[in-house]
């Protein structure tokens, strides 16, 4: 019997409507004799609002009770799914990550999967049951509840799509498809009907919310298709797969556009340490201190003062970790003679993503000079083979996913 994963993000889940909507649908592919597994989010912005009840309580909580917490947001949403279930006639349980067999290293808020043990999901399918998962969690080898990073749930729905060894993973959420850009920002974006895993997982890591990253690593590391589409129109999506599997099943050769997709990151902040002595082992020393309070670093900028023997160092963190970053690059100030620390929240990563750049030279040139056409200031500039980024003034971040959509022409249909 075939299996089916299923995932419902936040707003799909946000109000009782829409979870007996939801539950409307699910009945429908179990009715069809099918064995269904679905994975969901906690309803609309309860994580957030989970995470300002603890601001009101403590700026320094346990990362053990921050994951108690703001794991119970998909707790609510899977019981309300299976009693809607219940509620048409349909059989159905929900699991908590733990329960439904999620392991995960031992390491709060943002734990990988380690690996998945059936036996009670495959016990509550063969007994006939829609079996609901909350999604974002598991346990971990104390048995403590892990959360998996914010947007995780969907990374939950291809690990268990993994485990069970299905083809798809259909993530159901409030966009019909992944757009050349996030639709809210430009209203012209197009669909994209096919993208590949490298695409899809450079757009996510650079900020397009559309998905989380992890799920499109464990997407193609298991190779296991990913079909993003609406909660409530029944409409083909988006399907991430394979360049292999996409270029054999295009009719024609397809012409390789530079760029496929913009994102957008405003979660990001800069801190800086400025003239610090220009020798051997100085970078080392900083990331290494970063490194070791597990701060994530992104964008390294080193700049030589033409006066002597100096540096200014400047790099890119997630926003909320910048007070951390700040305070660990203080404490090196003094031990490594530098002359200040600075630091700003109000910036942001604009990045262009394609393939075809690999063979088409250029491309950056023509972001850079967009930008400056339109008076927009680059701070730092970072580049692979498939992306170019450039941090901004936040406030010029959307304008400037406008103008490059633009000089792409990302809006044509191909
Ligand atoms: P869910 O709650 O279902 O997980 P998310 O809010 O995490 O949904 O992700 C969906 C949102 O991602 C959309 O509403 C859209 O505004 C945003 N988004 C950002 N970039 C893109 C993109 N390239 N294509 C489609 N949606 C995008
Ligand atoms: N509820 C979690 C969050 O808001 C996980 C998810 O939605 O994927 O981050
Ligand atoms: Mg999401």
């Amino acid at each position: 019997m075939p299996i089916i994963v299923h995932k419902y993000g936040g707003t799909s889940v946000g109000t009782p409507e829409k979870i007996k909507n939801v539950a409307r649908k699910v009945k429908k592919v179990h009715d069809r004799g099918n064995e269904v597994v679905v994975i969901v989010s906690a309803m609309g912005h309860t994580t957030d609002e989970l995470i300002d009840l603890m601001d009101k309580i403590t700026d320094n909580p346990s990362p053990r009770e921050y994951d108690m917490l703001v794991s119970t947001g998909e707790q609510v949403s899977a019981a309300l799914l299976a009693m809607a279930l219940q509620e048409i006639g349909c059989p159905a349980v929900s699991l908590t990550g733990g329960q439904a067999g999620v392991k995960t290293e031992d390491i709060y808020k943002k734990a990988r999967i380690k690996d998945i043990h059936l036996d009670r999901m495959k016990k509550e399918l063969k007994q006939g049951n829609v079996v609901v998962i909350t999604g974002f969690q598991g346990i971990d080898s104390k048995g403590d509840i892990i959360t998996i990073g914010r947007g995780g749930s969907d990374t939950s729905a291809v690990a268990i799509a993994a485990a069970l060894a299905a083809d798809v993973c259909d993530i159901y959420t409030d966009v019909d498809g992944v757009y050349t850009t996030d639709p809210r920002i430009v209203k012209n974006a197009r669909k994209i009907e096919n993208i590949s895993y490298e695409e899809m997982l450079e757009l996510a890591s650079l900020g397009a919310q559309v998905l989380h990253p992890r799920s499109v690593e464990c997407a193609s590391f298991y190779d296991i298709v990913i079909h993003l589409r609406s909660s409530t129109k029944d409409i083909t999506g988006t399907y991430i797969k394979s360049v292999a599997q996409i270029a054999r099943e295009a009719s024609k050769m397809e012409k390789k556009e530079p760029v496929r997709g913009i994102a957008l990151d405003e979660n990001i902040a800069k801190v800086g340490i400025l003239k610090v002595p220009d020798k051997p082992g100085i970078a080392a020393h900083i990331f290494g201190a970063l490194a070791a309070e597990s701060i994530n670093v992104d964008m390294i900028v080193q700049s030589i003062h033409s006066a002597g023997a100096m540096a200014d160092m400047a790099f890119t963190v997630n926003r909320t970790d910048m007070k951390k970053a700040v305070q660990v690059t203080e404490k090196l100030k003094k031990k490594l003679a530098a002359v200040s620390v600075i630091w700003d929240p109000d910036v942001c990563k604009v990045s262009i993503v394609g393939k075809g750049m690999v063979s088409q030279p250029g491309t950056a040139a023509k972001m850079f000079d967009a930008l400056s056409k339109a008076k927009i200031n680059i701070q730092m500039i970072s580049t692979s083979e498939i992306r170019v980024s450039c941090v901004v003034r936040k406030e010029q971040g959307k304008k400037a996913v406008q103008i490059l959509h633009k000089v792409f022409g990302l809006e044509k249909v191909r």
